[in-house]
């Protein structure tokens, strides 16, 4: 048994819309291939000892113990490779639940799909999976040591990716307001929102705080110079340089008690309070001298630590902090009490978890020595032992909510101070014998202003509410009624993408400032090209969601990226599906036209209840995705008699139809002639139907986001198939004595319609046809039959990349489709292999009135060798 292929998906795809975050691996059972679990001896006795808990996995039987009952009766090892996965997963503290297994055409190949919560885990839990299911098939066991091994890997990769407490917490509090987020990889910086609508987050840092405050809060004395000169009560104290200058500056404070601090410290590192003698005072300087050049004397103010948070210039929550210490029982040492304390399992290492593990160290023995403990002191009952000096969590301290209590003078206070600061989110921390009372009448004083404070004191504090601060640090980066999302308009189908995604760019740039939009050809923000190449999978279109500019964002999405790693958003307001035709099958173990149709089903899948999947009414597969949209949905047909069409508009809903000539939008009883084709010109006056179905569905989905008739109207008249605005797509050149038209088709369905183009033209038509070298003989036969069928001449050429085909071969197999279409055809045929070449032998030879199609391989050259004979260039149209 092995891997074959590990992929992650991040984003609704083929097996799941909403469990979006799924390992999907091609497996080979190879030498297990004919054997289900029942009949490899000592499997599920093997499988129960090791991994007991999958008792609770229903699995299809949909009972406890269902799951089990499967692999006694026998089941494929790709299946019980699923579910193992998802254990391990489980067991290292990630709850997911979610697999699939699906054998693929190959024989004993499976495609298994399972559920991560982090990538990293998944795929290494993917891995222990399969080597623990291996071993059991080939000895019945797995050793304990190395499940042991595989859970611990799994803890820490959890923990390794896990946020920060705060991030955590203002992530979750997005998700609970469907407020999209996402990680700016390599930036430590996350996004929430989309495109124009946008804000960022860094912790409790905001896209709201300002620069400038930030470095005033992390200079504790230009905070303290400008809150005095406010009138705002601070430590008295001085900042020296010098050892020399230390006598000066604590006889200024009138004497000890003292405290000591770094100038640029943080953390409470370096820090020194209480300093009562001359010896303190040396090791103390010493230690602050360490971390900084500048040192801070300051008088110690008695009382008690306290946290104050301030969002958005309102305190939303008050934390007192006692610094880390231990209440004695009259039997235990403190260093036994310390033990018991840190098995606490909020208390873990760092700032992850709610409070942090206390260490034993100089500073802790420093602390004992000064209330006469060590740490093999025994305290009395309720005695208590502090271990640290200064309050901070990260030094084991914890917090107490004090929210309700804090005098209203001091909530004044604390929001004057946080203007005075300019922070968006200021932790002011105060020293106040009592915080229901002012500080002047408790001889309290602002220690120090903090820019991004820690969220975790108040959203777990170890004592009183816990209160969600995430919520107005939210409300006001989005305050209530404000957009976070900007419009996503997907477009996905066989053929047509590329066009129909820039005609509806074209028309949204009538109502929007700068539209983004992802081609075949590369990815626009506005008018502007920015990135080059077939930008149709998931990255493309984060691109464009995360660009600050954009305010609404059109996505040609491929089949590529859906089935590689999923589409890039979670919703869509607007998913048009165009098309579902034989293309690309067999690659990414899809082979049927109908798992193509539910591959690009997932966009209709994906519409916001709120929004439209826009669907062709005349393709049975496409019509028939309706059924799982969870929003509106609005057909667009070419024929006005379409039944499905037809019941849809008696119920009241929305379509685009080709009636008599016209693009019209119909709603209710309401009729909108947008135009006639013959005012349009990217149907080619009328000539080109499939055209005109794009446009159809182009101008549905403007309406159906709001642009108003008249404006689409007036878009379709500006958007030509031309080398500049769909280069490669209909662009027909007029060469005087006879016509070129350059077309990208390349699939039978796209030969199709450009069929239905030349069918309408009435001079002699030559074809120069080819197909990519990676289609199946089959298909490249086919293109030789239809294109037998419009042509009355075709020459034969290839790609300059045969992608796995010997040069000729290709070319061979159009020749034999041609052939085979028998009498109905009378096309004459040559072979010339180079695409130039063939062209030019094509435009050298083209009969008068006659029309030269070329299906070229390499746009830009082809259209070049056209340009160089001077097409005439057609006059605009008058509009
Ligand atoms: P943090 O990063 O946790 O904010 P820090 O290194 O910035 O710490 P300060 O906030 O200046 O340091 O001080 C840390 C703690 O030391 C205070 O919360 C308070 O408990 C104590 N402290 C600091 N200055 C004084 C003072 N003048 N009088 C009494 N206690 C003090
Ligand atoms: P790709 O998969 O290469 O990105 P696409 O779906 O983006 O293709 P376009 O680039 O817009 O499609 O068009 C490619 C070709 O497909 C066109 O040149 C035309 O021959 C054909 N085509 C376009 N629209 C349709 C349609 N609605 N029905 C059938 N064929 C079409
Ligand atoms: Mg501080
Ligand atoms: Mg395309």
């Amino acid at each position: 048994m092995k891997i074959l292929q590990t992929q992650t998906l991040r984003g609704p795809n083929y097996w799941s819309i909403r469990r979006a975050k799924l390992i999907l691996i091609r497996l080979d059972l190879e030498d297990l291939a004919n054997r289900p679990s029942d009949t490899i001896p000592g499997f599920y006795n093997g499988l129960i000892s090791v991994l007991p808990s999958l008792e609770e996995h229903h699995c299809s039987p949909g009972c406890r113990g269902g799951f089990l009952s499967r692999v006694q009766e026998g089941t494929m090892v790709g299946h019980i490779l699923e579910h193992v996965a998802l254990e391990l997963q489980v067991l290292a503290g990630m709850e997911v639940g979610f697999g699939r297994t699906r054998e693929t055409v190959t024989p004993g190949v499976y495609q298994v799909a399972i559920e991560y919560q982090n990538e990293a885990a998944g795929r290494y839990a993917t891995r222990a999976a399969h080597r623990l299911c291996k071993s059991l098939a080939e000895t019945g066991t797995y050793p304990e040591a190395e499940l042991q091994t595989d859970l611990e890997d799994l803890v820490e990769l959890r923990t390794e990716a896990a946020l920060g407490a705060s991030t955590e917490a203002l992530i979750r509090e997005a998700e609970a307001l469907n407020i999209p987020w996402m990680e700016l990889e390599n930036c430590d910086l996350h996004q929430l929102g989309y495109g124009k609508y946008q804000k960022r987050l860094q912790a409790a840092l905001t896209s709201h705080s300002n620069v400038l405050g930030v470095e005033l809060a992390c200079d504790k004395e230009r905070t303290k110079e400008i809150l005095t000169r406010m009138g705002a009560p601070v430590p008295l104290g001085k900042v020296i340089y010098a050892f020399s200058e230390l006598d000066n500056a604590i006889e200024d404070l009138g004497g000890y008690p003292i405290v000591i601090k770094p100038l640029d410290g943080n953390h409470g590192r370096g820090i020194t309070i209480d300093i009562q003698s001359k010896e303190q005072v040396e090791i103390a300087y010493d230690r602050a001298k360490d971390i900084s050049t500048g040192v801070i004397v300051e008088h110690f103010y008695q009382g008690r630590d306290h946290r104050i948070l301030v969002v958005n210039h309102k305190v939303v929550a008050v934390a007192e902090r006692v610094p880390a210490h231990v209440v004695g029982n009259g039997k235990d040492t403190i260093a036994a009490l310390v033990e018991q304390e840190n098995r606490d399992h909020r208390r873990g290492a760092g700032h992850d978890n709610i409070l942090t593990h206390i260490q034993l160290d100089d500073a802790t023995d420093a602390m004992l020595s000064r209330q006469g403990f060590t740490v093999d002191t025994v305290l009395q009952p309720n005695q208590i032992g502090y271990l640290r000096a200064t309050a901070n969590l990260s030094t084991g301290g914890i917090a107490i909510d004090r929210t309700d209590e804090i005098h209203p003078e001091t909530v004044w206070l604390a929001e004057r101070v946080s203007r005075i600061i300019d922070l968006d989110i200021a932790g002011i921390d105060v020293i106040t014998t009592d915080i229901t009372q002012p500080l002047s009448q408790a001889d309290g004083v602002i220690v120090e202003v903090n820019a991004a404070p820690g969220l975790r004191m108040h959203i777990a504090p170890s004592e009183g509410r816990a209160r969600n601060v995430a919520a107005p640090i939210i409300k006001m980066l989005f305050p209530p009624g404000t957009p976070t999302r900007v419009p996503i308009v997907a477009v996905t189908g066989t053929n047509g993408k590329t066009t129909t995604t820039r005609l509806i760019a074209h028309i949204c740039r009538q109502v929007y400032d700068a539209v983004g939009f992802t081609t075949t050809d590369g990815i626009y923000i506005g008018d502007r090209l920015v990135e080059k190449g077939d930008t149709t999978g998931p990255l493309s279109a984060q691109m464009v969601l995360q660009d600050p500019t954009v305010d609404i964002a059109v996505l040609e999405t491929a089949r590529g990226g859906i089935l590689r790693s999923g589409l890039a958003f979670s919703q869509c307001d607007v998913g048009v599906v165009l098309n579902v035709a034989a293309d690309h099958l067999g690659l990414g173990d899809i082979n049927t036209v109908d798992q193509l149709a539910r591959v690009k089903g997932v966009i209709a899948e994906t519409v916001h209840p709120d929004g439209y999947a826009v669907l062709n009414a005349d393709d049975p597969r496409v019509a028939a995705m309706a059924a799982q949209v969870p929003g509106k949905v609005a057909y667009f047909s070419m024929d006005p008699e379409n039944e499905v069409l037809r019941s849809h508009l008696k119920q009241g809903g929305i379509a685009a139809v080709y009636d008599q000539g016209y693009l019209t939008i119909v709603q209710q009883d309401q009729v909108h002639r947008i135009e006639h084709v013959k005012q349009v010109p990217v149907t080619l006056g009328g000539m080109a139907p499939f055209m005109i179905a794009n446009a159809l569905a182009a101008s549905l989905a403007a309406y159906v986001q709001g642009v108003t008739v008249k404006q689409i109207q007036a878009a379709l008249h500006s958007f030509k198939a031309s080398e500049q605005q769909t280069p490669g797509r209909m662009n027909l050149f007029n060469l005087g004595q006879f016509h070129v038209l350059v077309d990208y088709a390349h699939n039978p369905a796209g030969y199709k319609a450009v069929g239905g183009f030349v069918k309408n033209w009435t001079g002699p038509a030559i074809g120069v046809v080819g197909g990519p070298g990676d289609r199946r003989d089959q298909d490249l036969i086919d293109l030789g039959k239809l294109s037998a069928t419009f042509f009355d001449q075709i020459i034969v050429k290839e790609d300059d990349d045969g992608r796995g085909r010997a040069p000729g071969n290709a070319a061979e197999l159009i020749v034999q489709g041609i052939c085979q279409g028998g009498a109905e055809s009378a096309a004459s045929h040559s072979v010339r292999l180079d695409e130039a070449e063939a062209i030019i032998w094509a435009l050298d030879n083209a009969p008068k009135e006659s029309l030269v199609v070329v299906f070229p391989d390499n746009v830009s050259r082809t259209i070049s060798l056209i340009k160089a004979r001077n097409p005439i260039v057609e006059k605009p149209e008058e509009a």
